[in-house]
């Protein structure tokens, strides 16, 4: 059995989480290759290492004062190192880091140290093999990331190697220039690794026990999803329910090797596990709710719309025309609505509407701003009858005006428009009548 697993900013943010995370460690012989993230935040108002490096590159590459920032992220590997009691000094790693800033290495560059000590920190920690990421994790001239590449190199590197640490987030380019992914990072690292040494899972440690059924701002203390497929983890993401970066999900998925989400301040939590596929049942009809706020409603009318072919092609090319991208479209017979995020669109109002009425001469248009889309997702829902009668009747108690509805032959889910102003209300009725009805 292997296991790659990979520890967020806040389970490695002081010497006190890195010894939980080294218990973790201990307690699996299977968990052999550890990719770490910098530390991050101890508390609300505390720093994310990462983000001090970018502070402190900006000002040591523009010439302004930068060592006592350099000094603060000093101050936070001191802590961890003298906390557990590794002998090793920092003062060379640090030398070299400044030297490289003021020879303007690059903000990426400057952004890797915070995983790379961490890394170093960790091999000698735990005794581990130390592999830098940038002889392993391969970008190209572009910058796109070399999946051919680094999949031979790292399997090839690790083949014989039984415990390794490769520190997430960064990789490099062919000439050598350090490059990293975008924020959140380590997690695409660990998909990556898992993928390179077919591991059996990919354990992603954070401080949270898992996906919750909906988000915790709206529902005090919502259940925590058990099992979730890659689809339907999708649609939730989609409407901003994130824990895990939206990369991390493609390598592991093509290997189908599952992803387990667990909380380092609570180990003892099974998590969240995201499967290919499972014949596991889940446990309410639905399996999570999630939704966003700021979309508004294109309405275009016009008399036997039914009988004109290339219609639809014709408005969304307008859409197109302006890089606006749509979010949905429900139709009537002569009647057909775009949904788009409102950010978007409001820009182009004007153009668009006007490139509407020279395109298709509809009878008329009309906008509704302010809505909010709220998806409500579960593969259960295929198999039970009833959900969305359930799910509508929950919101005509709550005095909650449904604008659309949505539902795709998936069955996976149904999306509901509503008023902003109803967005929380819509929320807590749906959590209400399956999760709490259903317990
Ligand atoms: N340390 C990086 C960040 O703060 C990457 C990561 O934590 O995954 O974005």
């Amino acid at each position: 059995m292997k296991k790659v697993v990979k520890f967020g900013g806040s389970s490695l943010a002081s010497a006190r989480q890195f010894k939980k995370v080294g218990e973790i460690i201990r307690a699996d012989k299977a968990r052999r290759y550890v990719v770490p993230s910098a530390p991050g935040k101890r508390n609300d108002k505390d720093d994310k290492v990462t983000d001090l490096l970018y502070q402190c590159y900006d000002a040591a590459s523009e010439g302004r004062s930068y060592k006592k920032i350099l000094e603060k992220i000093k101050g936070r590997y001191e802590e961890i190192v003298d906390g557990l009691g590794v002998n090793m000094s920092l003062d060379p790693a640090f030398e070299s880091i400044e030297e490289n800033f003021l020879n303007k290495a690059g903000r990426d560059y400057a952004a890797s140290r915070g995983e790379y000590l961490n890394g170093v920190i960790m091999a000698a920690y735990l005794g581990y093999t130390f592999i830098d990421a940038a002889e392993v994790i391969f970008f190209d001239d572009a910058g796109n990331f070399d999946a051919e590449g680094t999949d031979k190199e790292l399997s090839e590197r690790l083949e014989h190697i039984e415990r390794a640490i490769i520190p997430g987030f960064y990789g490099s380019r062919h000439d050598g220039t350090i490059q990293t992914f975008s924020r959140g990072g380590s997690d695409v690292t660990g998909s990556i690794v898992a993928k390179a040494i077919h591991a059996d899972m990919y354990e992603n440690w954070t401080d949270v026990s898992g996906f919750l059924v909906a988000d915790p701002r709206i529902i005090k203390q919502p259940e925590v999803i058990e099992t979730i497929t890659y689809k339907e983890l999708r649609e939730l993401a989609y409407m901003g329910a994130g824990v895990l970066h939206e990369d991390a999900i493609f390598p592991v998925r093509k290997e189908g090797i599952p992803i387990n989400i667990r909380n380092t301040n609570r180990p003892e939590d099974k998590g969240t596990l995201i499967v290919e596929t499972t014949v596991r049942k889940p446990r309410y009809t639905i399996t999570g709710i999630a939704g966003k706020k700021g979309f508004c409603s294109i309405n275009i009318e016009k008399a036997m719309m039914n009988a004109e072919v290339g219609f639809g092609r014709k408005v969304l090319q307008v859409f197109e025309d302006y890089g606006i991208s749509f979010e949905h479209m429900p139709s009537g017979i002569d009647t057909m609505t775009v949904l788009v995020h409102q950010s978007e669109f409001e820009e182009y109002e004007q153009s668009v509407i006007a490139g509407i009425h020279r395109a298709v001469e509809p009878d008329f248009v009309e906008m509704e701003s302010d809505l909010a889309l709220i998806a409500v997702v579960g593969r259960g829902m295929k198999a039970s009858r009833g959900t969305a009668g359930r799910i509508f009747s929950a919101l005509a108690h709550a005095r909650i005006n449904v604008k659309m509805i949505d539902q795709g032959s998936s069955e996976l889910n149904i999306i509901i428009g509503v008023k902003n102003a109803d967005f929380e209300a819509a929320i807590k009725a749906i959590y209400d009548i399956f999760v709490m009805a259903e317990m």
